[in-house]
């Protein structure tokens, strides 16, 4: 062979070389797989080595799913669209991003899913920054004490169970006890409180989810209100990633130091998504058939929910998850697993609410663990006494049942309590504002309420909450957190007396 020849030769081979090296990178042939199988809403898949957990893939049509499971033989994805048009063997394409969602002020006052697609007609969130859908907690440095209260306008809580910006507080009850109207209602009070509200429903009927935007868009509240939906009809990955996302969302105002109030309805029905896809991508069953990880699938959501420090910008997030109890069961798995993640719960009774008692809080299971340090100091006057007067009442209430001779003290005790419980009931959409809440409580605590018929305790209180809008300058004292003065006790509960004095 000449040395051209072989020169020649030499030159031909690198270039193919170099065109058969950048034909491989262009077409990535080991980033596309295809399906091996498909069972409801989890796909298994081949051919892609290097994906990552939680990373997004394109499936035809315009369907994505995100992988859980990285086995050497096959990757377990869970769906988060219909599968109905996907079939064995079709190709999958790796997206090469987590699942993220659209974040921003934008976002406010619109309704999405879990992955940042408007669900209200309204017009797509395609500019807007992504911040994944998993992120870490903040660290225990930058976080501060929950100091700022989080007025929900119900005086059961606000008084006896307060809750603090940053907190997280469980709502726990059977079916149908009421624990949506409580969240939303909370909702609906912060309409004068600069707090963002995400309301993110999992596994909920639509109708339901229907109601709680119809009556927050009566309230005008959609303004500061973002919803998040994934309803009981979604792919079960869908519901899965609803939690996550919303808390996303939540996690971009309070980085802008605003502060956030989150609810979600509800995590027992997240559970058993959870559940679902951990049984079909063969993880193995604990108790309850839950995977063994259900306790870290909330942990480290709630963990998100915090006050930061000023340092970090002072915004904060504030957690009502809602669980559902069956039979009043409040020792089952996922029950109790959230009541020791969250910082106290709200226990909703169903015998209470079907005998009209709402809303239906059973103040003896209820319990809120650092709300009390965050509550205004007005209420410490008027709520202390409040929670012993009830609950020395229910355990008279037993005895009185049997038509035993009572005392004078104790008739006194059993007379008050009727008082307390009927004071303690609530509409729906009826809150009252932290001054409101103290002339009315004072007055309870004053006895005033004692003179009149039980019936007559509500048309009372109402009375007591139009006359105190004589008192602008003691409204804004209260709720600028000043404690109340001998003079502003005697002014309260002046106005009180009058108030009642009209009635009998
Ligand atoms: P589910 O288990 O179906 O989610 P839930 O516990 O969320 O139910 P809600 O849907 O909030 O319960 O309430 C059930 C019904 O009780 C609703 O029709 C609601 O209007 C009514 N309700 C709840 N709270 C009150 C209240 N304080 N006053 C009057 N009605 C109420
Ligand atoms: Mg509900």
């Amino acid at each position: 062979m000449t040395p051209l020849r072989h020169l020649l030769l030499e030159e031909s081979a690198e270039l193919l070389r170099s065109a058969l090296s950048s034909f491989r990178y262009d077409l990535k042939p080991h980033e596309i797989g295809h399906i091996l199988g498909i069972e409801n809403g989890v796909v298994r898949l081949c051919g892609l080595p290097g994906v990552k957990t939680m990373e997004v893939l394109r499936l035809p049509g315009e369907t994505y799913a995100v992988a859980l499971n990285l086995d050497p033989g096959a990757v377990g994805a869970v769906m988060l669209d219909p599968e109905e048009r996907l079939g064995i063997d079709d190709k999958v394409f790796r997206c090469h991003r987590v699942l993220d969602i659209p974040v921003g002020a934008e976002l406010l006052g619109r309704i999405i899913d879990p992955l940042g697609r408007p669900l209200d007609e309204e017009e797509p969130l395609d500019a807007l920054e992504r911040w994944p859908v998993e992120r870490a907690a903040p660290p225990i440095m930058d976080r501060a004490p929950v100091e700022v209260p989080l007025q929900t306008g119900i005086k059961v809580i606000d008084a006896l169970v307060p809750i603090g910006r940053g907190q997280r507080e469980l709502i726990l009850g059977d079916r149908q006890t009421g624990k949506t109207t409580l969240a939303v209602d909370t909702i609906l009070n912060q309409h004068d409180q600069e707090v963002i509200c995400i309301y993110c429903a999992i596994g909920q009927r639509a109708q339901s989810v229907a109601r709680v935007i119809a009556r927050l868009r009566e309230g005008d509240a959609m303004k500061y209100c973002i919803v998040v939906s994934a309803t009981g009809d979604c792919p079960a990955g869908l519901q899965f990633m609803a939690p996550y996302a919303a808390t996303t969302v939540g996690e971009w105002f309070m980085s802008q130091g605003r502060d956030v109030l989150l609810v979600y309805d509800d995590l027992s029905r997240h559970a058993d998504a959870y559940r679902e896809l951990s049984l079909l991508l063969r993880r193995p069953p604990g108790r309850e058939a839950y995977p063994g990880d259900v306790f870290y699938l909330h942990s480290r959501l709630l963990e998100r929910a915090t006050q930061l420090n000023q340092a970090s910008g002072g915004g904060s997030l504030t957690a009502l998850p809602i669980a559902e109890t069956q039979a009043q069961n409040i020792s089952a798995y996922i029950p109790t697993n959230l009541i020791s993640i969250t910082d106290g719960q709200l226990y909703l009774s169903p015998e209470r609410f079907q005998r009209g008692e709402m809303p239906a809080v059973d103040v003896g299971k209820s319990v809120s663990r650092v709300g009390g340090k965050a509550q205004l100091p007005a209420y410490r006057e008027v709520a202390g006494q409040l929670k012993l007067a009830y609950a020395q009442y229910e355990e008279l209430e037993t005895f009185a049942r049997f038509g035993t001779r009572l005392d004078d003290r104790t008739r006194e005790a059993i007379e008050r309590g009727r008082r307390v419980r009927e004071l303690l009931k609530q509409d729906e959409g009826d809150a009252l504002t932290p001054a409101q809440q103290v002339a009315v409580l004072l007055a309870l605590n004053l006895g005033l309420f004692d003179s009149l018929p039980v019936a007559e305790v509500r048309p009372a209180e109402r009375r007591i909450r139009e006359k105190l809008q004589s008192q602008p300058a003691l409204i804004r004292r209260i709720e600028d957190g000043e404690p109340l003065t001998s003079s502003d006790l005697e002014a309260l509960s002046h106005l009180a007396e009058v108030a009642i004095g009209e009635l009998s």
